[in-house]
């Protein structure tokens, strides 16, 4: 059999109907079977009498047959479903939240095995299930049983019995990356017996050892298709080999000397760009380490050379912000500039594409705008990429068509931990700007709980009155019913008619239209407004140096990446800033990370943190990178297998199979290639 090629629909006892409903799964094809992992396991070796638990916030697993079922209405609103078990020892009623459903499957005198937490307190006493499955005799022989996920029209039992018969069948069909050498250096086992071993488990230390080697091959494949990407973009390349007076007149212009982070970056970008290969480099520096002045540098250089240059930004604000600083730059050189945004008035947009396809235009900065259809350029030669973890890869895709290989420098303030630079970056060279520009004051950050909100307006009051302007930072835009959060639409309002009404605060959210953010970021910049009322727009890019508080709300919802971005806004004079976290901390792990945020400010630090803390999927606070595309390892703890998977991807003439076979392999298990190729 082609595990790749053949439709699980033709295995024995699957047909068309049942294909159809495990291609709800993700299983289409063969392989994508032995990928359909169980979500949890029952063990029946530690199943416990149901007269023997207690309520005592343990986890139990019990078995017993249903005695008697009912749907039931809870207290606010919640659905019940609510069982009768008994085993030879006792019963207890089993509560299910939420699945009324249940009904349907579960009938007295089916044998289950739950997990759950046994309660007293009253409204909800009994045997709350956090997981069950139903038990047949003929899976006996099995100590642990796995806990497949399930759609409508595929029962447990059913599943368990394919995927048995399967491995059985099919194991040996399963692509063997490893040599028998590789696999005793890395002490990895077969990968036919990890999948066995992870799918049916003989015991603790046979899934383990199962576990690390899948874990190990996911990520191996994961850096592999990276790899095969980057190659396949990366044919040609522009050079840019001149040095450039152009570059020489914007750096006598600065005001101010680059810092040895920046001299030393600079370095590394303009020895790539003018090596006869495609530049792609990632350009980490904490908030205002003065990565846009390096940027600015990279893109005289292209300019000099007589290419053109292009820079994307997430955000209206940001590319209007980049705009002004580019145009001061590049004041008296012979450089044009211009800002393309959803926002651009219809002439002003017709003169920018034109001139674009004609080459009189050198620089454009933009938003999403940049990978519109209509525009083009002449001679795109580099290509920024500010926050550009907040750009899918197909739109950086996208630009990057829009010249013949220009190279790449990509941006981010977010820095980046380890474990998800080997990852997600394995293409990209990387250049760290440390140090912040010299003068600068770390943020003074407290802590403040809602009920001592009045003091934190006392303070805020005391910084404008001294002549200081400040942010607050909401986490909605508008009152909702569903969440218990403050907005920033009526915080204004509130704002507007008291006291602070003399700071003439203005608002700024993602769903105001363009101008009226524009007006609004401008009377900010230029002083008229001193109080600014917002939502999280302003993460990113808002420069406004006189600025020197910021209050955020519900400061312990937020990742301390992000904190630490909206902290940035702060702290951009050599004068002292504050940073107000206001909230309530009630978890453990919610006191931990605000902790963090008063005493750590270092961007590096704070986003290991982040990273154990809450782990890859909330790193960015948004679904980015594939970090949901691994269906095993886990960035923050498999740091062991990470390794492995880095030094073995790095070295694929060692595996045991052809080039063409390899990608086929990588393309089965992440078929979306382009997603994967970070650009
Ligand atoms: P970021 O890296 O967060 O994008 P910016 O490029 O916006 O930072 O720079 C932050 C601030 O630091 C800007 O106001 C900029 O003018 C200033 N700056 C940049 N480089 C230097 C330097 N070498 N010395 C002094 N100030 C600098
Ligand atoms: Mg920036």
């Amino acid at each position: 059999m082609n595990i790749f090629n053949d439709s699980v629909q033709f295995l024995k006892g699957v047909g068309p109907q049942r294909a159809e409903r495990l291609r709800k799964l993700g299983v289409r094809v063969c392989f994508d079977l032995f990928w359909l992992f169980p979500h949890s396991y029952f063990n029946r070796s530690n199943v416990s009498a149901i007269a023997d638990i207690r309520d005592d916030g343990e986890l139990y697993h019990i078995k017993g047959s249903i005695v008697s079922a009912r749907s039931t209405a809870g207290r606010r609103g919640h659905q019940l479903f609510r069982a009768w078990v008994r085993d030879d020892s006792g019963d207890v009623e089993a509560i299910w939240f939420n699945q009324p459903y249940l009904a349907n499957s579960l009938k007295p005198g089916m044998e289950l095995l739950l997990s759950g937490k046994l309660r007293s307190d009253p409204g909800r006493a009994g045997f709350t299930v956090s997981d069950y499955t139903v038990w047949h005799q003929s899976e006996e022989k099995h100590a642990v049983l796995p806990v497949y996920p399930l759609t409508a029209g595929l029962n447990q039992k059913w599943l368990r019995g394919l995927m048995l018969r399967f491995l059985q069948e099919h194991g040996a069909d399963y692509p063997e990356l490893l040599s028998a050498e590789l696999k005793a250096q890395y002490g990895l086992c077969d990968i036919e017996y990890a999948l066995r071993e992870f799918h049916f488990p003989t015991d603790r230390e046979g899934w383990k050892a199962a576990r690390r080697r899948l874990v190990v091959e996911e990520l191996m494949l994961y850096r592999l298709g990276i790899a095969a990407a980057h190659t396949a973009a990366n044919a040609g390349f522009v050079r840019h080999p001149a040095d450039s007076a152009l570059r020489h007149q914007v750096l006598a212009s600065l005001p101010y000397k680059l810092t040895a982070g920046q001299e030393q970056a600079l370095r590394e970008i303009l020895e790539d760009m003018s090596a006869a290969r495609k530049m792609n480099r990632l350009l980490q520096g904490d908030v205002g380490a003065g990565k846009t002045v390096v940027a600015a540098l990279a893109m005289a250089q292209a300019v000099g050379n007589g290419y053109q240059a292009a820079l994307m930004a997430p955000t209206e604000i940001l590319a209007g912000q980049h705009y002004r600083s580019l145009s001061e730059f590049f004041a008296g050189c012979a450089c044009e500039v211009a800002c393309l945004t959803g926002g651009t008035p219809a002439a002003e947009r017709r003169r920018i594409l034109q001139a674009s396809e004609s080459g009189e235009l050198d620089i454009l900065v933009g938003t999403h705008a940049l990978i519109g259809e209509k525009l083009s350029f002449n001679n795109l030669g580099l290509i920024v990429i500010d926050e550009q973890h907040r750009f899918g890869v197909r739109q950086r895709a996208l630009l990057d068509r829009k010249g013949a290989q220009p190279d790449n420098l990509v941006m981010t303030a977010t820095p980046i931990p380890r474990s998800l630079a080997l990852t997600f970056y394995a293409h990209l060279e990387l250049s760290a700007i440390r140090e912040l520009p010299p003068h600068r004051k770390p943020v003074k950050t407290t802590f403040v709980s809602f009920e001592e909100s009045e003091k934190a307006y006392d303070f805020l009051e005391r910084r404008l009155r001294e002549g200081r302007q400040a942010y607050i930072v909401c986490p909605l835009v508008e009152e909702s019913e569903q969440q218990d959060l403050q907005d920033a639409i009526g915080l204004y309002e509130a704002l507007s008619h008291n006291r602070f009404k003399k700071y003439r605060p203005e608002l700024i959210h993602g769903r105001m239209n363009p101008a009226e953010k524009g007006a609004a970021m401008q009377a900010f910049a230029g002083g008229q407004c001193r109080l600014l009322i917002s939502t999280t727009v302003i993460e990113v890019g808002v420069d406004v140096p006189n600025a020197g508080v910021i209050l955020i709300y519900h400061a312990e919802r937020f990742g301390l990446s992000q904190l630490h971005q909206l902290r940035g806004r702060v702290g951009r004079g050599s004068e002292q800033s504050y940073c107000i976290l206001l909230g309530e901390a009630k978890s453990a792990e919610a006191r931990q990370r605000l902790r963090a945020m008063e005493q750590c400010h270092d961007g590096f630090e704070l986003a290991n943190i982040d990273l154990r803390l809450r782990g890859p999927g909330d790193f960015w606070g948004v679904r980015q990178h594939g970090l949901n595309e691994f269906r095993l390892a886990r960035l923050e703890k498999d740091t062991a297998e990470l390794n492995i998977a880095v030094a073995l991807s790095d070295n694929p003439q060692a595996l045991s199979l052809p080039a063409p076979e390899l990608n086929r392999y990588i393309k089965a298990r992440f078929p979306d290639g382009d997603e994967i190729a970070n650009n």
